[in-house]
């Protein structure tokens, strides 16, 4: 059916109380490993990529890889793109055939972040893409963004409604507690602040910094309106401990359809786990 809009696969999401996840991929690989985890478990799928993954692989090899993956599947995917900051480079992804892009300007004055997504949010509307932006600041490392714990800034919630209502954004990531990369101890997750955003803002939520949280404290999330949870750094880190092992227990292997099979398969199986667990499992 080809890529479709992010937008009403989380309004149903959303409204039903589910979670879609979005997984950031960097190889063939691990995009064929994720459509696979949607198409068996008939689960609704955002391919992501980081604004670093579309200068790895290249925009037009990835947007024809997602696009075959689209028309081939049975279940919905859309094509998002992940944290940018670069106005130019996002209009390129959406002229390529991105369904999805997040634009953000996070770090910037409240203000100026309104003004920003507003104009991405004019440009998506008149393609049928879902925009998605972010209010406070998401700590960690996310590609070349790194945000201090200590500047890490809780969104709040009637800056999320005056946010939504003033750029017409189709989706929100408040800072809620959660961090890119892999937490050292638990994450702190403000549920009551989660709660209150909910409240007052009517579209999908994002979680961003999926990778690590705790299931029962992603389901309670998802619970209260998240409606899509980000999974980068899992996904990355267990496709290369795959092919580590691989070298280890075969150091002299030189076909890369050797280690390549396992390392998708673990990729595989660790995104069905996800869908599991937002509870978007034969939601397509
Ligand atoms: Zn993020």
């Amino acid at each position: 059916m080809g890529l479709v809009s992010s937008t009403p696969l989380l309004q149903d999401a959303r409204k039903n109380g589910y979670g879609i996840v979005a997984f950031n991929v960097h190889t063939l690989e691990m995009l064929q490993a994720v459509v696979e985890a949607a198409e068996e478990t008939r689960s609704p799928l955002i391919l992501q990529t980081t604004v670093g993954t579309v200068k790895h692989l290249g925009l037009d090899y990835l947007v024809a890889n997602a696009k075959v993956a689209a028309e081939k599947a049975s279940v919905p995917i859309a094509l998002h793109l992940d944290h940018c900051t670069d106005f130019d480079l996002l209009v390129q992804c959406l002229r390529a055939g991105y369904t999805s892009v997040m634009i953000d300007a996070s770090m910037h004055p409240f203000e100026e972040n309104v003004q920003r997504t507003k104009r991405v949010v004019e440009i998506a509307k008149a393609l049928n893409v879902n925009v998605e932006a972010e209010l406070g600041k998401v700590g960690g490392v996310e590609d070349d963004i790194v945000v201090d714990e200590a500047d890490a800034l809780l969104a709040d919630p009637d800056e999320c409604k005056q946010f939504v209502e003033l750029t017409g954004v189709a989706t929100l990531a408040p800072a809620i507690g959660t961090a890119h990369g892999i937490y050292k101890g638990e994450p702190n997750i403000d549920f009551k602040r989660i709660e209150e955003i909910a409240k007052r803002v009517q579209v999908p939520l994002v979680l961003h910094g999926g990778s690590g949280i705790p299931g029962e404290q992603v389901r309670r999330c998802v619970s209260l309106g998240m409606a899509k949870m980000n999974v980068a750094t899992e996904l990355k880190n267990a496709f290369s401990e795959s092919m580590k092992q691989s070298f280890r227990d075969n150091p002299g292997e030189l076909d890369p359809r050797k280690y390549m099979v396992p390392a998708k398969e673990v990729v595989k199986q660790l995104a069905k786990q996800k869908m599991e667990l937002c509870g978007c499992v034969g939601k397509a």
